[in-house]
């Protein structure tokens, strides 16, 4: 029940990377010999691969390996704003995210002059868009497609709308692989992940670049050898994924989250975090996708996730990576994938509510 963390490997992942491995291991455009052809092939089908699971039609965009989310945002902040910053732009950072979504933007401003400003977020945290401005020298909006501690969906397309012109990045770390995404549909700029939340390997992940708005993504510095079993692995996983069907995944971790939700909702000692509209798995607002922080009002979470380790529940117990305007305490976090079941939310909140004292 750590998924935001890092997903578990199928078992046609873990087969893919050991057939590559065994079978025709080499590195890629290096080498005349057919095992490095193939794997220089399989790294551009892997391209190919991506564009058609994230339904790029556009044809003029870039794919871009890279070891993660938080290498490929620092690629795009320092290969692709920081060379076309000037003093008094605005980038726009979303409220309380991830810390890499932030520092790569900070960093940017920093170094060019340029300011960061945080999205506009209720005090339910839930973004609130109408009071959001965007002005002549706003070059870029680092978006969130889903929060890593409260689930909620940033609702892309508002953004888009009150934005047409701004690039967008999307830190799609927690949405990649857990439910569709159509860059056709969203119009973002940029889309970044990394594989090993979405059934690959740690150590891959890739930057998606539409190359339409502003000048096109060129990441700076030597590439060197590429993660050839990580990319394997993660054209595997997308494989997987859709078998799977990305709907079918979407729906199945939204009525998980809503099922532990509901449950800790009648349990008055555990307090949900974040936008208290969107805890339903019927609310119209950006709902939750299968990730839930709570926390007990007088056990300390350090002490809740090791009483449910005990128990075989694995989850999430501190800070969460929360830069600075995030969550000031610890608390527990519940993330799912396609692999966990309702047997195992109940179990969890039978857990929960004996240790609230209710049963
Ligand atoms: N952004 C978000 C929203 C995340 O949840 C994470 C991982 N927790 C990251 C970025 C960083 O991902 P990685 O550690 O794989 O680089």
């Amino acid at each position: 029940m750590d998924n935001a963390a890092t997903s578990q490997k199928p078992r046609a992942v873990l087969d893919a990377v050991f057939g590559y491995l065994t079978t025709g291991n080499a590195n890629a455009g290096r080498g005349t010999y057919p095992w490095a052809n193939r794997t220089t092939e399989l790294i551009d089908e892997a391209r190919h691969r991506l564009r058609r699971f994230i339904s790029d039609i556009s044809g003029m965009s870039g794919v871009h390996f890279t070891s993660g989310t938080t290498e490929g945002l620092r690629a795009v902040a320092r290969d692709w704003l920081l060379p076309q910053l000037k003093p008094g732009d605005e980038i726009l950072v979303p409220h309380a995210d991830h810390s890499a979504n932030l520092l790569p933007w900070e960093e940017a401003a920093a170094l060019s002059g340029a300011v960061v400003r945080s999205l506009p977020y209720d005090a339910a945290h839930d973004y609130a868009f109408r009071d959001l401005s965007v002005g002549p020298r706003t070059r870029l909006i680092a978006a969130t497609h889903v929060h890593h501690v409260y689930g909620n969906d940033m609702n892309v397309h508002r953004l888009r709308a009150l934005a047409p012109d701004v690039p967008i990045c999307l830190d799609a770390a927690q949405s990649f692989g857990h439910l569709p995404i159509s860059v056709a549909d969203l119009d973002v700029d940029f889309v970044v992940f990394s594989g090993h939340k979405a059934m690959a390997l740690p150590g891959v992940g890739a930057i998606w670049s539409r190359n339409e708005r502003g000048p096109e993504f060129r990441p700076g510095g030597w590439a060197g050898s590429p993660n050839t079993a990580g990319i394997v692995s993660l054209a595997a996983a997308m494989d997987w994924l859709d078998d799977a069907g990305l709907d079918r995944i979407e729906t199945w971790n939204r009525t998980l989250g809503a099922r532990l939700t509901d449950g800790l909702a009648a349990m008055p000692d555990y307090e949900v975090l974040g936008c208290q509209q969107s805890l339903a798995a019927t609310s119209p607002v950006q709902q939750r996708h299968g990730i839930v922080a709570f926390r007990h009002r007088e056990i300390s979470s350090g002490d809740l996730g090791f009483i449910l380790a005990a128990e075989g529940l694995l989850v999430r117990s501190d800070a969460h990576c929360q830069a600075v305007a995030g969550e000031k305490t610890s608390s527990v976090r519940v993330s799912v994938h396609a692999y966990n079941s309702p047997a195992e939310i109940d179990r969890l909140l039978e857990v929960l509510q004996r240790l609230s004292g209710m049963s």
